[in-house]
């Protein structure tokens, strides 16, 4: 890990530019969930504390290389003050008159939130000349936005290799949260991917094969894996054209000495729907015409066995429809399972993924996780082994 931290920069008088992830929900004007700005405040503070004059940096929506005006950053100001307990100006624009005005104006330990920088179309095109404009603002950057690291623009790309640079606080957390899971992770290493498709998690699969000791598959996509080894999976969400797929990552699996645990007792039922009627069966048994809708007890008996004999977790994807209840039951026995290790220290445990979170907060057990990456699509291309543009911008 080759990147600076802020503890490294000289930040006293100089200005940072910081990109940061503020990209939150907002109805009507009001931020309905500030997860992504109170994730910014160490960064935003230490910056300010230590004398730096901090300048926002961040993308908001999809505008499209347009000036949108309901895609605005300058919503999220009142949020981003309350949090920070801190005044924060405003640029109309990220670069030219407007932002070097706002910049001239910031005293040492004063926040700056610049326009966002998706109005222009350089933003997502990284081009240079727009990442100047962005550079001649400031003195130093720091990336801390993760979650957008695998998109390499101007400001999470080409900026980074125009200034002096660094990760800010959650980025480095980000990091080797990562490092200890999958980089250079305590051994045996145990991976639960589950969730829908194949298709979505191919280079993922094939990635976790080549570096954990055991990789269970669940969820709708563990039907694939089930349909390639012949057996009737009946209703349920299977991808028939991929079993060949399924048959090569199983094969890759055994050359490289990975164990592929699949579901052994499926809970089926023939709607999807809540509370509808359902029966556990072997997975073998699968009624032609019902669906597998979650593990089954016997399923979710031998992912605790293999999260008790492992000493590091990654996990993306539930084992179940598990926003249907009583869908939800084997992906919650085996969250809580992780998070009881988690918490005896017997097990390191890094999950993510949109859904994987929304599971893990509804069965209550996020906060025991080491790490949770609230990161979407960055979390799930570092699962895939591949080097983030963002990050190795910062410096290998
Ligand atoms: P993440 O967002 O964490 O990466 P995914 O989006 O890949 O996870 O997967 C989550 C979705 O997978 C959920 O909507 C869940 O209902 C669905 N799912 C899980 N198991 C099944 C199943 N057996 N049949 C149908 N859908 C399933
Ligand atoms: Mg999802």
């Amino acid at each position: 890990m080759g990147w600076k931290t802020i503890d490294e920069m000289d930040l006293a008088g100089k200005r940072a530019l910081v990109r940061v992830d503020v990209n939150v929900p907002v109805e009507a004007g009001r931020v309905t969930d500030a997860t992504r700005i109170e994730r910014i405040l160490p960064t935003v503070n230490d910056i300010a504390d230590k004398g730096g004059r901090v300048i926002l940096l961040a993308h908001f929506d999809r505008p499209k290389g347009r000036v949108v005006p309901e895609m605005s950053l300058k919503q999220i100001v009142p949020t981003l003050e309350e949090k920070l307990g801190r005044k924060v100006a405003f640029a109309e624009d990220c670069v030219g008159d407007a932002a070097q005005a706002a910049v001239d104006a910031l005293s040492d330990g004063e926040v700056l939130l610049l326009e966002n920088t998706r109005f222009h179309p350089g933003e997502e095109k990284n081009e240079l000349e727009f990442a100047e404009k962005l550079a001649h603002l400031g003195d130093l950057y720091v990336n801390d936005a993760f979650s957008a690291a695998h998109r390499a623009h101007a400001s999470t790309e080409a900026l980074a290799r125009l200034l002096p640079a660094c990760a800010g606080r959650l980025m480095a957390e980000e990091l080797s949260a990562l490092d200890k899971a999958l980089g250079n992770p305590e051994r045996p290493v145990v991976a639960v991917v589950g969730g829908a498709k194949v298709s979505t998690k191919l280079d993922l699969l094939s990635n976790l094969v080549e570096k954990v000791d055991t990789l269970v598959i669940g969820g709708g996509m563990a039907n694939t894996f089930l349909a390639a080894q012949g057996l009737d999976v009946g209703k349920s969400l299977c991808e028939h054209d991929l079993t060949g797929t399924a048959k090569e990552i199983a094969q890759k699996a055994a050359d490289k000495g990975c164990t592929i645990l699949l579901p052994r007792d499926v809970v089926v039922a023939r709607e999807f729907k809540a509370g509808a009627a359902s029966e556990t069966v072997k997975a073998e048994d699968t009624p032609a015409d019902a669906m597998i809708l979650d593990a089954g007890p016997d399923s979710v008996a031998h992912v605790e066995m293999a999260l008790e004999n492992a000493k590091t977790l990654v996990w993306n994807g539930p084992l179940g429809a598990f926003e249907i209840e009583p869908f939800d039951r084997g992906t919650v026995a085996a969250a809580k399972k992780a998070a009881e290790l988690t918490k005896a220290g017997k097990l390191v445990s890094v999950a993510g993924g949109g859904d994987t979170v929304a599971a893990l907060n509804a069965a209550g057990v996020a906060q025991d996780f080491s790490y949770v990456s609230t990161a979407g699509g960055a979390f799930l291309e570092w699962m895939e082994g591949k080097v983030l543009p963002g990050v190795k911008a910062l410096g290998a």
